[in-house]
């Protein structure tokens, strides 16, 4: 068995969340030697393409410059919702709403993402390793000397090291070694189903859309919102057919900021990396609603398209992809997709990104909240150096920081969901979050990724937080109210009618006040009637949600311990 030298960080997991880590430690304290550890044989397809501005932010804040993602991925620039029922005849006419960008970001191809990641790391002087698979039964762990046993093709080895981060996505190995990983009994669970296509007709084409938006709406992820959950639209440029080592060659070379950008074909052409267009769509679906998806991946699909007349149609003509990724079913599945580590520290580790935790995926909130944990950790783990202090206890402040995290996102998820009841509740719940959002991110657009933006897109200041709760609260009460009179199948908007007169009670006057903050209300004229109920009890003003306060500790929502 051979052993690698010493290393102060390891980390387990060449995905975004740990290359990411890996990369601003050794930007920030060079000295340090930083080691990567991935299972796979080279970066490969994985789920997970739709970004926010706070995951390009971290990106760029990297030294990978904006014009590398322009060439490499596709073009988003905001996230639409549509409204949608058996009788919803198409989407230009379903009730929608549009979070406007905030600045230009991207759908991204996993391989590519991830390789050009690795290729950053590398470059400020990370050693990245593929082909090793920490096996933590054998491995011992210990406050600033940890042994971390791998398995690689030719035998296995051995890592010592200083601090283990775990950045292992869903394998979340070390908090399933010590048996807190959370997967069952976790409520509101959900699964999700998906598809590549090609040939999928441009939502640009459709002719008769009823309101204006700024970008092509293929430049926005899609969300077909419905009962019983909701429909992904993602356009990506895929450059799957590219060999591993020419895409190697070509990310090497975007990577490093001397480098002049070639336009894509010429990329394309100089590496012989050929590339496509392709769709990425799926469905995603409560487990307490929907009653298909047992019958597996393909039957769901079939089944919501003929329950739903919007999504026949988005996929009329579209040929479905049967081998374009390895290891890929044509049609894929992850069920009970909400999991969490019980516990983010301990002595000489910590887990982050999807290791932690991940909720769900509507609105993408996947990348941009796992890069927060990833940064925070990064601030822990240079002052626990400098403190010479590796013990679970100098990881408290991350581990309940990542806690309130999860709480907010899980919350912040549950509420979007409840919101397809109603169509006007999905458009008074976007604003809702759109208008700290927009506050927070103009307050701290400028510059690189900084600690201001772990507090992801200000939704964890505490007005925001005692807002969301009030909301949550509400539409919890009026789902329940409406489940114990009427079945699923029954439902109509109408029985939902008290739960918005309650939300526009609670929101309506703060929504009022900020319309300025939601473009897509404002640059449709018609759509501005005011949200404030004449009769509603005044309520406080708000202080602008971009002003942020002390962060005060919040009660639990879903079973953390
Ligand atoms: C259906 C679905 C759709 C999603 N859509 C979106 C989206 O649109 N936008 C978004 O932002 N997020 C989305 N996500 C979430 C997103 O995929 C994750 O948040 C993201 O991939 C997490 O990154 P990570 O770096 O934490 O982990 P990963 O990207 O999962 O990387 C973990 C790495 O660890 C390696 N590894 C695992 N075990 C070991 C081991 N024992 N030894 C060594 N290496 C190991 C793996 O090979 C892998 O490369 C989606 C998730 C799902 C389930």
């Amino acid at each position: 068995m051979s052993s690698i030298p010493n290393y102060d960080v390891t980390v387990i997991g060449a995905g975004p969340q740990g290359l990411l880590l890996a990369t601003w430690l050794k930007i920030e304290r060079p000295s340090l030697n930083i080691l990567v550890l991935d299972r796979a044989e080279s970066p490969g397809h994985k789920i997970g393409e739709s970004t926010l501005s706070g995951f390009c932010r971290a990106m760029r804040s990297t030294d990978i410059r904006h014009e590398v993602l322009q060439r490499l991925f596709y073009t988003k620039n905001g996230l639409g919702f549509f409204h949608s029922d058996t009788d919803t005849p198409d989407l230009q006419t379903a009730p929608e709403y549009i979070i406007e960008t905030f600045d230009e970001t991207f759908q991204v191809e996993r391989r590519a993402c991830d390789g050009l990641l690795a290729a950053n790391a590398e470059r400020v002087g990370v050693s990245v390793r593929w082909n090793h698979r920490v096996e933590p039964e054998d491995s011992t762990f210990k406050a600033g000397a940890s042994y971390l046993k791998c398995k690689t093709p030719s035998g296995s080895t051995t890592v010592t090291t200083r601090l283990i981060v775990d950045a292992s996505g869903p394998a979340s190995v070390l908090a399933r070694h010590f048996g807190g990983y959370c997967e069952s009994n976790v409520p509101f669970q959900t699964s999700a189903t998906w598809a590549y296509f090609k040939n999928v007709k441009w939502l640009d084409e459709y002719r008769g859309w009823q309101n204006a938006a700024e970008c092509p709406r293929d430049e926005y992820t899609q969300h077909i919102c419905f009962k019983e959950g909701w429909i992904w639209y993602i356009p990506i440029v895929s450059w799957q057919k590219a060999a591993d080592a020419n895409l190697k060659a070509m990310l090497d070379y975007l990577a490093e900021p001397e480098n002049p950008v070639l336009i894509r074909d010429e990329l394309s052409q100089k590496f012989d990396c050929p590339y496509e267009q392709i769709w990425s769509i799926g469905i995603v679906l409560r487990s307490d609603r929907d009653r298909v998806s047992p019958q597996g991946p393909q039957a769901t699909f079939e089944h919501y398209q003929r329950k739903l007349p919007v999504f026949a149609k988005l996929l009329e003509g579209a040929e479905i992809l049967e081998n374009h990724y390895p290891n890929h079913h044509p049609y894929a599945i992850r069920k009970n997709i909400r999991r969490f580590a019980r516990e983010v520290a301990g002595d000489g580790w910590l887990s982050i990104g999807d290791a932690a935790f991940f909720i769900d995926p509507l609105r993408s909130p996947g990348l941009t909240g796992g890069v927060a944990t990833a940064y925070y950790a990064m601030g822990e783990i240079l002052g626990a150096f400098d403190e010479g202090n590796l013990s679970r206890s100098r990881f408290n402040r991350y581990e309940s920081f990542v806690r309130d995290l999860y709480e907010m996102l899980e919350e912040q998820n549950q509420i979007a969901y409840m919101s397809h009841n109603h169509p006007q509740a999905i458009s008074l719940v976007r604003r809702f979050g759109e208008v700290s959002s927009r506050a927070h991110f103009n307050g701290v657009c400028e510059g690189p990724y900084q600690i201001e933006d772990t507090n992801v897109w200000g939704h964890l200041h505490p007005e925001h937080r005692y807002r969301q709760r009030e909301i949550w609260q509400i539409m919890r009460e009026e789902e329940v109210e409406v489940g114990d009179r009427r079945t699923l199948e029954k439902q109509d908007p109408r029985d939902y009618e008290r739960m918005m007169f309650r939300l526009q009670q609670a929101v309506g006057e703060h929504l009022d006040r900020y319309m300025g903050l939601t473009p897509y209300i404002t640059n449709n004229q018609c759509e501005q009637t005011p949200l404030a109920l004449a009769e509603a009890t005044p309520k406080p003003h708000w202080v602008h949600p971009a002003a942020i306060a002390d962060r005060q500790p919040t009660p639990l929502v879903a079973g953390w311990r």
